[in-house]
């Protein structure tokens, strides 16, 4: 297993910085038992002018805020004051190329009533890409996206990943190295942690919003798109249709966007370096690292 923190990792706790090695929750909290705790997944990146910059922060921490609305859970910071935190957190791990985990949780609490109180830690450490920088090998779920009038399912809520972990080692057990899971209605959703983009002709495709997780890096890459005039097209789609185009990718804040070399047995024919998804890759690596000729300038 990855080893997240050492005798000398900080985390901010409820509003001090404390040793990760001193840190405490409860045993007899409902998130622990019940999988009823928000997060989020954010990265910071060197910049190209040497400053460290979280990227998408506003966007992230108002998403935190919205998913414990979502639950019903009490929230008491502020999107400026948590992302002036993580900065501060950040120095003081000495780390700039980041991966941010927020995670809201409840009290000791073995009903299902709500509570008064939530609790906030935030952890930060370096992290490769999710998936790695090569094109994987993907393969259509048996387990489908929970059902969003069973699941707040624009929460990035914790019990959610259950549903994730499952799909994933399912994937990995079969020799794939990731699983893209359909949603109730058999229509291609998204990855246990990302979503999906498919090109053909030069177009792009995407799941409509509804039964997936509204990812940051997904309207990031709607926005590129907009910006390089590459036509993309929010909708229900089949594996079927999944499985006649030309190219693939995933994207999402831990797995920033990585080519989908085939789905099941069908292999994407299009050269990788010779699509609109391969131009987006590069966009968005340019953009989180502010580079110079990236294609939206950062307003946060
Ligand atoms: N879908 C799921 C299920 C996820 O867990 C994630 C990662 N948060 C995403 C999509 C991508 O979201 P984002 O781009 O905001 O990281």
């Amino acid at each position: 297993m990855a080893s997240y923190y050492n005798n000398n990792t900080w985390l901010w706790l409820n509003g001090t910085l404390v040793k990760a090695s001193d840190a405490k929750m409860d045993f007899y909290s409902q998130s622990l038992h019940y999988g009823y705790s928000v997060f989020e997944g954010i990265r910071s990146y060197a910049t190209e002018n040497g400053t460290t910059k979280i990227f998408k922060a506003t966007e992230h921490y108002d998403r935190l805020q919205r998913s414990a609305k979502a639950l019903n859970m009490p929230y008491h910071w502020n999107t400026p004051a948590l992302t002036a935190a993580t900065y501060d957190l950040l120095q003081k791990n000495n780390l700039q190329d980041a991966y941010i985990r927020p995670i809201v949780y409840a009290p000791a609490n073995m009903s299902f009533v709500q509570n008064d109180i939530s609790f906030l830690a935030i952890e930060v450490w370096e992290m490769q890409p999710f998936l790695g920088d090569k094109m994987v090998r993907v393969m259509t779920s048996s387990f489908q996206r929970p059902n969003p009038k069973g699941f707040k399912i624009e929460a990035k809520a914790g019990g959610h990943y259950v549903n994730s972990i499952l799909a994933s080692q399912e994937a990995k057990a079969g020799g794939f190295d990731e699983a893209l899971l359909l949603d109730i209605n058999n229509n291609v959703a998204e990855a246990p942690g990302a979503n999906l983009f498919f090109e053909k002709n030069g177009k792009l495709f995407t799941p409509a919003l509804g039964n997936i997780l509204p990812g940051i890096t997904r309207a990031t890459v709607l926005e590129l798109c907009q910006n390089l005039g590459i036509a993309v097209t929010e909708g229900k789609f089949t594996t079927d249709d999944v499985k006649q185009a030309d190219a693939a990718f995933f994207c999402g804040t831990a797995v920033e966007t990585i080519g989908i070399q085939s789905l099941d047995d069908y292999t994407f024919p299009a050269h990788w370096d010779a699509t609109a998804s391969e131009k987006i890759q590069q966009a968005y690596k340019n953009l989180v690292r502010e580079k110079s000729n990236s294609l939206i300038v950062e307003t946060i």
